[in-house]
């Protein structure tokens, strides 16, 4: 009798994973320029520079907690997306805000913020499974697969540099050879919907109940005060997205899952006990200038800018860019050798701080992609990704209605303080809607006392542009 019993309980166990399997919704990969191994390297590179800027908790009670889940979630990635040279790894951050990120090729890292606001195990599994979902499905790649040869991401790393401080794109970007720090850690909208789907289904396969991943984004929401959570403007809700996650959920089946555990309500007894976490502003200032003293001390600070410039030339030199676009600028300013990036600075305008490219004067130009469907809200969104991050910035001025090489286009100034000379600078930032979804920008930055005698200059530039059929 009991024989019989557990043989059919067995038979039901397999016509259910039958059914489970047919009706998942199967997430395809996207287009990828990059190899695996370079996933690797590069969320190698920039793990370092996180780890050399934001706080990692050596707890072992904190770290072998998150360990633990990850390992579950890892080992449960469908076969397909199982490279077998990633390298998952997970580590939490002193920081309280609500917030996780997770690189190429498989470093992962959590806030603790994070894990204080869980009210399940399974919640921090749902974060935690989203984000590998990015992984295993190389989103960080595939989006700077999109990238054209003037890519925001890699701006964030150059130009940007000296407008945008203090947050994690910034910080991951920092310092990184290719800069594309921003591309890993903001994703379209269609690699969200993806990314819950595949993370529901891990979910579900590790045993938590995928529901939970619903249930912490509606915890974040709620946290999401007047500027909202950070994770939420790097994974923006593709649409309907409890609803969406709820929906594959009731077509997989979990039985007794995974809520709250023991190890859950420790670990969150021993983290009250800590003293309270920093704020990332606050942890990451505190790095910030730990490397500035570092970077005087060692002479290295010849390298910054001086900001000490000639006037522009009135004379100008026209550059070809690879048949995407030409452009003039004054001839006593050059191209700088870049291969991401198209930046035109004088001599002593710009220089390396901290491994990255700073400038005091000069202009930026490049190429994006936005989802947006009008230029407004295009140009918002990119003023938003540099404000996020960026303490000292200001909001932008009115903008005007300008056309660039016939394509309609904005402008706008935003004030900003230089990250290595401290002092005030104004940013003029010129957008235009190319078609495509295909954003053409230009940032052009002087010190504010001096940026009354380069606006001209930057205009001359900009109404110099003619784009390549
Ligand atoms: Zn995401």
């Amino acid at each position: 009798m009991k024989q019989h019993l557990r043989s059919a309980s067995t038979f039901a166990v397999v016509a259910l994973s039958a059914v489970l399997l047919t009706a998942q919704t199967r997430i395809t990969l996207p287009d990828n320029k990059y190899t695996p191994a370079q996933d690797v390297q590069l969320g190698r590179e920039a793990a370092v520079e996180a780890e050399k800027q934001l706080p990692v908790m050596r707890d072992d009670a904190v770290t072998s907690y998150v360990e633990g889940i990850g390992r579950r979630l890892v080992n449960v990635i469908r076969p397909e997306l199982g490279h077998s040279e990633f390298r998952y790894s997970f580590k939490v951050i002193n920081v309280r805000e609500i917030n996780a990120f997770a690189l190429p090729g498989g470093p992962m890292y959590i806030n603790r913020g994070m894990i204080e606001a869980a009210r399940t195990e399974g919640e921090v599994a749902g974060v935690m499974a989203h984000e590998l979902s990015h992984v295993a499905l190389r989103h960080g790649t595939a989006q700077a697969s999109k990238a054209t040869k003037y890519e925001i991401g890699q701006i964030a790393g150059a130009i940007l540099g000296s407008i945008i401080g203090g947050g994690w794109g910034q910080v991951v970007s920092q310092g990184t050879q290719f800069g594309i720090g921003t591309a890993f850690l903001r994703f379209s909208r269609e690699f969200e919907r993806d990314a819950d789907i595949e993370g529901t289904q891990i979910m579900a396969r590790a045993g938590y109940d995928p529901q939970d991943m619903a249930n912490m984004f509606r915890t974040i929401e709620k946290q999401g005060g007047s500027n909202g959570p950070q994770w939420l403007s790097d994974h923006p809700n593709p649409g309907n997205r409890i609803e969406s996650i709820n929906k594959e959920a009731q077509m997989l089946h979990v039985d007794n899952p995974i809520r709250d555990t023991r190890g859950f309500q420790q670990v969150q007894a021993h983290l009250k006990q800590l003293p309270r976490a920093p704020t990332t502003e606050e942890a990451t200032k505190n790095a910030g200038r730990r490397t500035r003293t570092e970077t005087g001390t060692s002479g290295r600070a010849g390298d910054a800018p001086t900001g000490r410039v000639e006037p522009p030339s009135s004379r100008y030199t026209a550059y070809d860019e690879g048949n995407i676009f030409r452009v003039s600028v004054p001839s006593n300013w050059r191209e700088l050798p870049d291969n991401d990036t198209v930046t035109f600075a004088p001599s002593g305008g710009y220089g390396t701080f901290n491994g990255q490219t700073v400038y005091t004067h000069g202009m930026q130009i490049g190429l994006t992609r936005n989802e947006a469907h009008d230029l407004q809200t295009a140009t918002d969104d990119l003023v938003n990704a540099f404000a996020q991050s960026n303490p000292d910035m200001g909001r932008p001025s009115r903008y005007e209605r300008v056309s660039v090489d016939g394509h309609p286009g904005l402008r706008t100034t935003i004030s900003n303080r230089n990250e290595v000379t401290r002092e005030p600078e104004t940013i003029q930032l010129v957008t235009s809607d190319l078609g495509n979804s295909e954003l053409l920008y230009s940032i052009g930055v002087a010190p504010s006392n001096e940026f009354n005698s380069y606006r001209s200059v930057f205009n001359r530039i900009v109404g110099s542009i003619r784009l390549a059929n």
